[in-house]
């Protein structure tokens, strides 16, 4: 091997959730040598850290400015796929709603794609372990983790009437969505700590960086993993005009997220044959899985015009009340800066046969917060989204070329499969019954559905999701754990057939889970960290 210009026990490329996680576990006896290399840079940046910032995030310089390929099922549209390209990763830029899924989620991965170890029973200390909750203790979570989980201070009133409406559609009140049941409706939980984004990189790396044996290197993006023979021993990182050459004299584990690390794989010749021989790559090592698999939630937004101007909107048009709300941020940590703005949550049912909620609905008292969602005619106004847990239709990442910065090829395939169709238009129904109760619809001046068009028949609710799905930020899946020969990584995440080489992040997940996905996220790198240093996990 060529000369190094670094050697470490663990070189972990991608500092995103689960990379920071994992620096701060790994490093923790104060001896082991770990390098992490994140693509994006600092997260410096005071929107990160405020909650509210999150409606400047979700494009932007944070952003890879990804985009899917043409989704066949959705009009051929091309869609925007924000992700976090900054230490912290998603965690940075995310909304930091704080759900888990629910414990089928993870029996199922050990019953179905047989990943022993990682049913409910199983994994729920690591979640347990992660938590610094404010509010909420044993047996469901736990206090004193790094990662904060608080309340949102002083919900909008807007947040709190959805509540209530949610209620008169005939959810129960739930003050738990992470308790024994998701099903019900009320405000979400946020990963904040003292009116602060509370990312991995901030629970988790920043303790971290004081520590001697722990290297970090910002606007290093890992562009290949370097194999002799079966082993891997080394990753290659483009550093500006550099290529540099990192040694792990232990492992290499490829924490990019889902989108990424199948990326770095396949980069490195290690994916399906077919996929690789289409873009010249030499074949390493022969793995079908890599980049299969990919699901992620086709989320759906209906956008309400007010009858007062009374929405989080006001913060972003109204000097005095923007001035007010910094002044109370700054005195209080409190106030409508503190607030993520995705406030409002509720799990219902699409499928009345199913065994747990299959729906999730995210209410926000503003409109036009996330990037491409359109706020109406006055920029006055609150949005409800929701989208079906538990898609079938399956996609792919591809690397569209063996030069490393290109952009792959990611195809979600989002509601190519009927029953994913039916249940988002289903939610969609479900919002729009929710918004006219009696709780809502006083504040309602009018439903601005994107497009201008109305909604009446079944085919018209088919026809909006297909023209307006759009990514819920929660790709997964395309390096799945397993035991069959769709997986990538074996329950141990270690990629089949090689040595010294596992991927740690979202990719790993064979199934998503019926919630947002940072939480999973950070337990499969809590979990993976204990694998790694042989304790008993
Ligand atoms: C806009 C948005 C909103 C979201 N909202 C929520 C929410 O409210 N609640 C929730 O639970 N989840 C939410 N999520 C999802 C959650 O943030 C992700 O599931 C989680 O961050 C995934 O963690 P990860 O470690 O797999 O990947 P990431 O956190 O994406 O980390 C991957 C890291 O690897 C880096 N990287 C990529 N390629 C390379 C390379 N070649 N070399 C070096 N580094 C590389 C990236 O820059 C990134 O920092 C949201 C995500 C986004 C993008």
């Amino acid at each position: 091997m060529p000369h190094a210009d670094g050697v470490f026990d663990y070189v972990i490329a991608g500092g995103g959730t689960a990379g920071c996680v994992l620096a701060d576990r790994l490093t923790a006896d104060g001896r082991t040598r770990v390098l992490l290399l994140e693509a994006g840079g600092s997260d410096r940046n005071p929107l990160i850290h405020l909650p509210i910032g999150f409606a400047k995030l979700t494009s932007g310089p944070y952003d890879w400015g990804l985009r899917t390929v043409p989704q066949k099922a959705c009009n051929d549209r091309v869609i925007p796929l924000a992700q976090g390209k900054v230490i912290g990763g998603g965690g940075s830029i995310n909304a930091m709603v704080f759900t888990r899924g629910t414990p089928d989620d993870y029996d199922g991965w050990a019953t179905d794609f047989g990943c022993a170890g990682w049913s409910f029973a199983e994994i729920q200390k690591y979640f347990i372990r992660s938590e610094d909750n404010d509010r909420l203790s044993a047996p469901w979570h736990g206090n004193g983790g790094p990662l904060g989980i608080s309340d949102i201070p002083d919900p909008h009133p807007l947040s709190r009437a959805f509540v209530r409406a949610a209620q008169q559609f005939g959810l129960p009140y739930n003050g738990d969505f992470n308790g024994p049941s998701q099903y019900g409706t009320g405000i979400y939980q946020t990963t904040t700590k003292n009116g602060r984004r509370c990312s991995a990189a901030i629970g988790y790396l920043r303790p971290a960086m004081k520590r001697p044996n722990l290297v970090v290197r910002l606007n290093a993006a890992v562009s290949r993993v370097v194999l002799d023979g079966r082993r891997a021993v080394a990753v290659e990182a483009i550093e500006g005009v550099e290529v540099r050459l990192y040694r792990a004299d232990r492992e290499v584990i490829l924490s990019g997220g889902a989108l990424a690390s199948p990326k770095i794989l396949q980069l490195s010749g290690i994916g399906d044959p077919v996929d690789l021989a289409g873009v010249g790559v030499d074949v390493r090592h022969g793995l079908p899985g890599v980049g299969k698999n990919l699901h992620d939630h086709c989320d759906l937004d209906v956008i309400y015009e007010l009858k007062q101007y009374q929405s989080m909107d006001r913060l972003a048009r109204v000097r005095p009340a923007t001035v007010s709300a910094a002044l109370e941020y700054a005195l209080f940590r409190n106030g409508p800066l503190a607030s993520t703005l995705v406030e409002g949550g509720a799990f219902s049912f699409g499928d009345k046969e199913a065994k747990t909620p299959d729906l999730q609905f995210h209410f926000l008292p503003a409109a036009g917060v996330e990037a491409g969602i359109q706020a109406g005619r006055t920029g006055y106004g609150c949005t409800l989204n929701s989208y079906f847990l538990r898609p079938r239709s399956r996609g792919t990442v591809r690397i569209a070329s063996a030069d490393p910065t290109a952009a792959p090829l990611v195809d979600p395939n989002f509601i190519a499969d009927p029953y994913d169709l039916e249940m988002s238009a289903e939610g969609l129904r479900q919002s729009r019954e929710i918004m006219a109760q009696p709780a809502m619809a006083r504040y309602i001046k009018k439903e601005h559905l994107a497009g201008g068009g109305q909604l009446r028949t079944k085919d018209e609710y088919l026809a909006f999701a297909r023209a307006y799905g759009r990514t819920a930020y929660h790709p997964v899946g395309t390096c799945a754990m397993g035991v069959s020969d769709a997986s990538v990584v074996s329950p141990d995440l270690r990629v089949h057939g090689l040595d010294a080489l596992r991927v740690v992040d979202a990719s790993v997940m064979p199934r998503l889970t019926s919630s947002n996905t940072q939480a999973a996220t950070v337990m499969i790198a809590e979990k993976a960290s204990d694998m790694i240093l042989g304790i008993g996990a």
